[in-house]
């Protein structure tokens, strides 16, 4: 793709609590642009962009599915991502290779609490956002007290660029305030809806000051000029300008399209350094660099999702992969349209698409042009906080079932496996009971046959609660003769550094000392004093003596050391260890007279509640308390609401266990 059409290239996501109307959304932008001659719809399961049968049958989107749209001579790359909590990871990388985003609600319900943490997410990732304030149709939608959440809640500069017209309960048109034009009402007559553009006008006098003096001496601004300052203070995140319509019916939506190109950013805007801190150009004449955002497998093919930032990659030819030791050769490479993908001989700077190659790719790793290597900041994932047992239920289906776990695993990096220490079982971990339920489904689907899932429990952590020392020895006989090692352990508390890590080894010799850091690091993931892997802390191993490494009788003296380490791990902790579990966000919504009993079982599991509200017919409550003590929730609240509660739970990180009793 030449220089020029790089600036009408756009990578858009779609972000938005579940149900807002994504999935809707993106089947109008394929039908809008032509790309589709039909409109899937959600609700009898024909989206295309749902097109997982497990998506299909929830009505869910559970992985995010890629597509393209070409409008009005630009080149959409639309990505449309599962509002759920527990696919949190689908958003979480989209976010890192996209370069503009559409924040999706529902005018009725206006920020829900998943709106928040994709909000904060996509802050996090600095990406230019437009907020679409969807389902204007429905009798209750209302836009301004929608509006105000946006500014309240989400702390987000939002300038209305386009207002709804309505009489009554009924969305009667659109008017679009920059453009002074009407759509859809029967009365377009400007001067009985009284729009104004103050707030645009104000909003973008940072950007261009003269926009402000032409409009106090009461000239009129054209239209030209305020796109580019919307443009420039979108770009710069000094404005969100903020859209309104409906997905369903269509309205506002060819405004929308319009709003993407005119105001989020192409390749060119969103430069790109790699780890080193050297500049990636957005240019197809450089070397390659590429960051692979995504794997998924269709049936045995492995497809790799690559964003590109530089150069090109063409099928046959040969790149190097920053997590691999030789070439990675390039055998395909397809664009994506949700479920279907077209070959194309290659891609260039700026692009998305699906290669395939001849090597096992993951999530985060960087491709580039051998001779020119580049990392670029990987993908970060957050912990698993849930584990259940697997088992298969006739033995012969063992190893089947583990490869295909294995393979689920591969594409969702936030589904772990492992295996547990003492029974040998096979252990599945992921972010919550409903992201277990859909890998089960999942791997049914894929064997063809019934698996065995246990109930749920929490990873449970170990840390510590302040710096201490520990030595310990070891003696053993191997071979008719006495192997000793001796190992003196310090542990250093490193608050919100995660699983732990080994800090300095002092000991001479390389071959001994890498040795000694692979064992410690085994044990602090095994656990330090009991099953649970070690969590926010560092250990230094101060010294080591005695056998340390090969005898020149040629027996290891790895057992020896490793007995030393496991037997030190536990003598430093002894005195200050702490057992972490996970808590959770939570926010319960109900009909407004079951709110005291739905409270009333909220405090009997032991919630820190930081909110209650109760307007008209519905109430709300947010806490905080142990993810323990909220599995299978959903089931109980269901019969303490008539069926009509719902609940939300967001991981926010690990708390000491307090003991009851
Ligand atoms: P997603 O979870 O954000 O992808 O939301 P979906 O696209 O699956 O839509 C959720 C529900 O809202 C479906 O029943 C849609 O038909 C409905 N919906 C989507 N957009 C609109 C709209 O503009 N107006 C109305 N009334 N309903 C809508
Ligand atoms: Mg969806």
């Amino acid at each position: 793709m030449a220089r020029r059409s790089l600036a009408r290239l756009r990578n858009i996501g779609i972000v938005a609590h579940i149900n807002a109307g994504k999935t809707t959304l993106t089947e109008r932008f394929l039908f809008r642009a032509g790309r589709q001659s039909y409109v899937g719809a959600v609700d009898d399961g024909t989206a295309t962009m749902d097109f997982m049968p497990e998506e299909q049958e929830r009505g869910i989107s559970i992985s995010a599915a890629v597509t393209s749209v070409d409008w009005r001579g630009f080149h959409i790359n639309v990505i449309d991502t599962p509002g759920h909590v527990d696919f949190t990871a689908e958003v979480e990388r989209s976010l890192r290779v996209l370069d503009g985003v559409i924040v999706v609600l529902d005018a009725v319900r206006g920020v829900e609490s998943q709106t928040e943490i994709v909000w904060r997410q996509v802050q996090e990732h600095r990406v230019p956002a437009i907020v679409f304030i969807n389902k204007m149709d429905r009798e209750t939608a209302d836009f301004e007290a929608s509006l105000i959440e946006v500014s309240d809640r989400l702390q987000c500069p939002a300038v209305p660029l386009v207002m709804p017209l309505r009489k009554g309960g009924e969305l009667v048109g659109l008017c679009d305030l920059i453009e002074n034009k009407v759509i859809g009402a029967a009365n377009d007559d400007l001067s009985v809806w009284r729009p104004s553009r103050q707030a645009i006008v104000e909003a973008c006098a940072d950007y261009d000051e003269s926009i402000l003096q032409d409009f106090v001496e009461g000239g009129d601004v054209d239209a030209d000029r305020l796109h580019r300052a919307v443009r420039r203070a979108t770009l710069d995140g000094g404005i969100v300008p903020v859209l309104t319509g409906s997905a369903l019916f269509n309205r506002g939506l060819d405004w929308l399209l319009t709003a993407v190109c005119r105001y989020l950013p192409s390749p060119l805007d969103r430069p790109v350094v790699s780890v080193d801190g050297t500049p990636v150009p957005a240019d197809e004449d450089a070397p390659l660099s590429a960051l692979v955002f995504k794997v998924a497998f269709d049936g045995d093919e492995c497809l790799h999702f690559v964003r590109l930032y530089s150069g090109q990659l063409r099928a046959g030819e040969l790149v190097r992969g920053s997590r691999h030791e030789g070439q990675v050769h390039v055998s395909s490479i397809s664009r994506l349209h949700a479920a279907e993908h077209e070959e194309v001989e290659e891609i260039g700077a700026g692009d998305v698409a699906a290669m395939c190659a001849d090597v096992d790719l993951s999530t985060g790793e960087t491709l580039y042009t051998p001779g020119h290597p580049v990392h670029l900041e990987s993908v970060q994932f957050p912990s698993p906080v849930l584990t259940s047992r697997l088992e298969a239920l006739l033995a012969s289906d063992y190893d089947a079932m583990q490869a295909a776990a294995a393979k689920l695993c591969r594409e969702d990096p936030t589904l772990v496996l492992g295996r547990d220490r003492e029974s040998g079982a096979l252990l599945v971990s992921g972010m919550g009971e409903l992201h277990l339920q859909v890998f089960e489904e999942r791997l049914v689907h894929a064997l063809g046959r019934e698996v065995r899932l246990s109930a749920p429990q929490v990873l449970r952590h170990e840390t510590v609660a302040r710096p201490a020392t520990a030595s310990a020895e070891c003696r053993r006989h191997l071979d008719g003769r006495e192997y000793a090692a001796r190992v003196e352990l310090s542990v250093t508390p490193r608050p919100g550094t995660g699983l732990a890590t080994v800090g300095d080894v002092r000991v001479e010799d390389d071959v001994a000392a890498a040795m000694i850091r692979r064992l410690l690091l085994a044990q602090l993931r095994a656990g330090m004093s009991g099953p649970h892997a070690a969590y926010d802390l560092s250990v230094d191993v101060t010294a080591a003596s005695g056998d340390l490494g090969t005898g020149s009788d040629g027996v290891s003296a790895e057992a020896v050391v490793g007995e030393a380490l496991a037997i030190g791990c536990r003598r430093l902790v002894s005195e200050v260890s702490v057992t972490l579990e996970p808590y959770v966000d939570c926010v319960v919504s109900c009909p407004a007279d079951t709110l005291s009993g739905a409270l009333a079982d909220l405090r009997s599991r032991g919630v820190d509640i930081a909110d209650v509200h109760n307007d008209d017919d519905r109430g709300q409550v947010r806490g905080e308390l142990a993810l323990s003590r909220v599995l299978g929730y959903a089931t109980k609240l269901r019969s303490l609401t008539r069926g009509l509660g719902s609940v939300h739970l967001r991981p926010v990180g690990l708390r000491p266990v307090v003991d009851k009793g």
